[in-house]
């Protein structure tokens, strides 16, 4: 399996990694949008949420949970943050293993397209 955030849970190639449970990791966006820019994805490789199995579904509450979590360690729980999940081509998805963008640090666009 060459899936990038596949060898990122597996440790093959190296990030920032500032969360990781049974479920999930986080770490630091290679490309950062912004002054927090984390990525939270499941260490199960699922492609996008079109993929998620039903009985999969509480995994994004968790992923949720953890976002929330990180954003009051990167102090902008208060200021705000933004949480995104593109989905396939047209949703701006890049990388094929679901995952969820936390956002903040900066007043972000008012676009959401
Ligand atoms: P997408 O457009 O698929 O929602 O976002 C993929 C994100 O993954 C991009 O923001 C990109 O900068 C990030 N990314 C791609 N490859 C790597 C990598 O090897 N390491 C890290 N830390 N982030 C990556
Ligand atoms: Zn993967």
């Amino acid at each position: 399996m060459d899936c990038i955030f596949c060898q990122i849970v597996d440790c093959k190639i190296p990030s920032d990694i500032v969360y990781q449970d049974e479920e999930v990791i986080a770490f630091r966006d290679i490309n950062p949008v912004a002054p927090a820019h984390l990525l939270i994805i499941p260490k199960k490789h699922i492609p996008s949420l079109t993929h998620l199995a039903e009985a999969e579904t509480p995994l994004i509450g968790h992923m949720v949970k953890v976002a929330n979590q990180l954003a009051r360690k990167e102090g902008i729980a208060e200021s705000g943050y933004r949480l995104v999940i593109n989905s396939g081509e047209q949703g701006g998805q890049l990388v094929p293993h679901l995952h969820m963008h936390l956002l903040g640090g900066r007043r972000l666009s008012d676009a959401i397209g």
